[in-house]
């Protein structure tokens, strides 16, 4: 039951209860109001009556006649009582009755009468069987030897008399009481609305109606009440926000981390997966489904069915189709929530290149260093076994000094290789003249050359100019030049040619060399790659010229590319984004 209906229940008892209480008090004070005005009444008719009486008292017919008319006319009884207590009439006994009746001298009404002038008593009387109120009086000064006249009226007289009145009263005391029930009702219901606002608008906040605002309006206990869930509200609303703030940042997290990640319950049923993971396992909308049915490889879903099954950690990896390789790692949740374990997918296709290539590349320079020391290991013990007298020494002498600086050549590009993979070279910028530069590094291997009956020709225009670093310039062209030299057949001759094509410059190397098979045009950039191994012992190198080629000029932001036919020459060519601004230099 409601609060409201519940006061106004309590309210109608107690206004029940009071107006009963009321009605019986009222009826008390009414009795007793009625009985003082009856009193009253006797005590004046008394009075008057004595003074017809007392003439009489001699005269017994005189007396009856009085009492009886007196009777009659006031509507009480009368009864003359002599002083030794023989009643001498009583106008409610038969005339030839009364010398029968009872000796009243000890009635207390008459002994009070006798006593002080007057007596009252409320009792039964046995004569006529009726409670009466008894008013008496003593006639005569001398009170105690004198007679008493006494009046009387029934009390059921007196009842009907007041009864009327005790109703109305009462009809009264019930009426007010049913409007003070009424008027509390309005008061509690005018009470309880503002309540059932205040709690209509809590109930509403519950129901996550944050916008719901409290009523404004009511007694101060409800306006209170109503801040009160203002603030809480406010708080509310502040820590919704920041739940909200926080769980969005934890949603962008989770989306743009690069690697996959998948949410699994108990029964390997995703619960949220990132962008990473829908993108490596090609799903739009994976929440909800199997994992299996999304992973559709058993290698892929074991590592799962055990990390859940025996609760541990666990780890895999895997060679997918296409040389794409992919790691994953398992971890079961702690209990508690519906999730039971995280995956974690890793594309790790580009770090398993890079190992391989690492290990190729230890590979190929232990190897690539193998030969030299071999070399000069066995002429340094055939140095030692035979002595410097030896005929064959100069030319063990020369082999040393030759793979000695073989392998510092193979250690200097290592080097440079490693600073500019590393992006340690740092490029300075002036403006250079290709065909200068072409002159002074074409003099440097002039000798070399010459020493293979190989010519070396400048061709192309004058004053083409790019910006760049005139020692990293320069190793680009002594790389090639060098190649082209190497490779050129004896009274060969090779071109660095100078020019501009669709307004960008460009240097190229030509010579009239074996030439590189088509296939094989991109690889020669690749370290330690080198077309035919068996050319290498008639021309020596580290395989690493064409890679450091490659890396600076990609340094400065141009292009190298090679045409080649086997047996009709190479020429590689090395084109610039643009010409060195105008006002340097
Ligand atoms: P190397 O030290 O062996 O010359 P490079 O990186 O400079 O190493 O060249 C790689 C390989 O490319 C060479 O071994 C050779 O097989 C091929 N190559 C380079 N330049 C030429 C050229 N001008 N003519 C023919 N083959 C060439």
């Amino acid at each position: 039951m409601r609060f409201a209906s519940r006061l106004n229940l309590l309210l109608a008892l107690l206004a029940f209860g009071l107006a009963l209480t009321l009605s019986v008090v009222a009826a008390r004070v009414t009795d007793r109001a009625v009985e003082d005005r009856a009193r009253d009444r006797l005590r004046r008719e008394i009075d008057l009556l004595a003074d017809e009486i007392g003439p009489r008292l001699g005269d017994p017919a005189g007396l009856v006649d009085v009492v009886r008319r007196a009777s009659r006319l006031l509507g009480v009884r009368v009864t003359v009582i002599r002083a030794d207590g023989r009643v001498l009439d009583d106008s409610d006994v038969a005339l030839s009755e009364v010398a029968g009746m009872e000796n009243h001298a000890g009635r207390p009404e008459v002994v009070a009468a006798r006593a002080t002038g007057y007596g009252t008593s409320v009792r039964h009387s046995a004569t006529l069987e009726t409670d009466l109120l008894y008013v008496a009086r003593a006639l005569g000064p001398d009170r105690s030897r004198a007679p008493v006249l006494r009046l009387a009226i029934s009390q059921s007289e007196l009842r009907r008399v007041e009864a009327h009145y005790e109703w109305l009263l009462r009809g009264a005391i019930f009426a007010a009481c049913a409007l003070l029930v009424a008027v509390a009702g309005v008061a509690v219901a005018r009470l309880a609305r503002p309540i059932r606002e205040v709690t209509d608008a809590a109930l509403a906040v519950a129901r996550g109606d944050l916008a719901r605002e409290a009523p404004e309006r009511g007694p101060a206990e409800i306006l209170d009440l109503s801040s009160a869930l203002s603030r809480m509200k406010s708080s509310l609303l502040e820590s919704v926000e920041r739940v909200e703030r926080e769980r969005r940042l934890a949603d962008a997290v989770f989306e743009t981390l690069p690697d996959g990640v998948v949410v699994i319950d108990a029964h390997y049923r995703v619960i949220d997966a990132n962008r990473g993971f829908r993108g490596m396992t090609a799903t739009s909308d994976p929440a909800g489904k199997p994992l299996v049915e999304i992973l559709r490889d058993r290698a892929l879903f074991a590592p799962f069915e055990e990390a859940i099954a025996r609760r541990v950690s666990t780890d895999a990896i895997l060679r997918r189709e296409n040389d794409v390789t992919w790691q994953l790692a398992v971890r079961p949740l702690p209990p508690g929530s519906r999730a039971a374990a995280v995956g974690i997918l890793r594309d790790v296709t580009a770090f398993e290149r890079n190992e391989a290539m690492r290990r190729r590349f230890v590979a190929d320079v232990s190897h690539e260093l193998r030969t030299p020391v071999a070399s000069i290991a066995a002429a340094a013990e055939t140095l030692g076994d035979t002595g410097a007298d030896d005929p064959e020494a100069p030319r063990l002498v020369e082999l040393v000094r030759r793979q000695a600086q073989r392998m510092r050549e193979l250690i200097d590009d290592l080097t440079d290789l490693s600073l500019i993979e590393s992006g340690q070279v740092v490029l300075t910028h002036e403006k250079i003249d290709l065909r200068a530069l072409a002159g002074e590094i074409s003099e440097e291997l002039r000798a070399t050359a010459r020493e293979r009956d190989v010519s070396i020709r400048i061709e192309g225009s004058d004053g083409v100019t790019v910006e760049g670093d005139r020692r990293r310039l320069g190793q680009i062209l002594r790389n090639l030049l060098d190649n082209a030299v190497k490779f050129s057949p004896a009274g060969g001759s090779v071109r660095i040619r100078i020019d501009r094509r669709d307004g960008k410059p460009a240097l190229a190397v030509e010579d009239d060399g074996p030439g590189i098979p088509l296939a094989e045009q991109d690889r020669i950039f690749q370290r330690f790659y080198q077309v035919d191994r068996s050319r290498s012992k008639v021309r020596p190198g580290t395989g690493l010229g064409l890679a450091i080629v490659k890396h600076l000029t990609q340094l400065h932001g141009a292009e190298v590319t090679v045409a080649s036919q086997p047996g009709r020459g190479s020429a590689f060519r090395v084109t610039f984004r643009r010409e060195a601004a105008e006002t340097e230099g």
